[in-house]
């Protein structure tokens, strides 16, 4: 199996319109690993779609609770149990993750206890385990090794950078940052580096058409970063390749994936990609 980065989901935000990119999800299969980065509205569907049976899932990590990022957390688990899962998930996430898995199962009680009892499934909660992460290591397991870097997402003060490595190869996910200069370090040499980018134009026009404007762009611009921004961040970094993701706005007829490459360029002549739902970049 040839190690990919799969964009499941490549818009920024929860909101979801007629013909539009999803929200955020990502799988990576580096080493042998499947790992479901992220578990925006969507990521259940992306897997399948991307030929991901849901009985291998193995690893999954959160980078922050923001509702585009771990609103199909449960539901991607509870799918895949009644998909046939019968070996341990472990899924890594900031604090409070452990407390969302908890009481999606909660919720879902009646289903859960009713399936184990009629259709003989192993405990779906005896199959999952959480780990919450802080800033630095967070596993090193069967020569994956993963690390995690806080950035600069007001007002989530937990929210994570995660770097990849297995062998030679590692990838880079920015999640969800202002622009954020040691993001260049943490990043350093990587083959992939998937950065948030907004498009300076396009964010006058979706306040405009979201309501609640003010708000919106103060938000936006504290809490996320320009496409200039990620260029000039894997530009310090030296990374091999720059993944253009977490898209604002994503769903803007008049914004064409020229105008991103236009953005980018200023600050980045490397190899590029802008991403799209279901994008395939292979990790040579
Ligand atoms: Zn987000
Ligand atoms: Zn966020």
């Amino acid at each position: 199996m040839p190690d990919r980065l799969v964009l499941l989901g490549s818009k920024g935000g929860p909101a979801l319109r007629p013909g539009g990119p999803w929200p955020s999800s990502s799988l990576l299969e580096i080493g042998g690993r499947s790992i479901v980065v992220d578990c925006g509205l969507g990521v259940t569907r992306g897997l399948v779609d991307a030929g991901v049976s849901l009985k291998a899932l193995d690893l999954i990590f959160i980078t922050h609770l923001h509702s585009d990022h771990v609103l199909e957390l449960g539901p991607l688990i509870h799918t895949a149990w009644t998909a046939g899962l019968a070996r341990p998930v472990t899924v890594f996430g900031p604090p409070g993750v452990g407390h969302h898995w908890r009481r999606f199962c909660q919720s879902m009680e009646f289903d859960i206890e009713i399936r184990i009892v009629d259709e003989g499934r192993p405990d779906i909660r005896e199959l999952v385990s959480v780990d919450e992460f802080g800033e630095g290591p967070v596993v090193e397991q069967r020569g994956l090794k993963v690390t995690a870097l806080r950035v600069d997402h007001p007002p989530v003060t937990d929210c994570f950078a995660l770097r990849f490595e297995h062998g030679a190869k590692s990838v880079v996910f920015s999640a969800d940052t202002a622009f954020f200069p040691p993001l260049a370090d943490f990043a350093e040499g990587a083959d992939i580096l998937v950065h948030e980018a907004m498009l300076e134009e396009g964010i006058e026009r979706l306040v405009a058409r979201t309501g609640n404007g003010a708000r919106l762009r103060e938000h936006l611009l504290a809490s996320h970063s320009f496409a200039e921004e990620a260029g000039r961040i894997a530009g310090d970094a030296g990374v091999k390749r720059l993944v253009l993701n977490h898209l604002i706005p994503a769903d803007d007829a008049e914004i064409r994936e020229a105008d991103w490459i236009d953005a980018v360029r200023k600050t980045w002549i490397g190899d590029l990609t802008i991403a799209r739902d279901g994008l395939v970049v292979e990790l040579a």
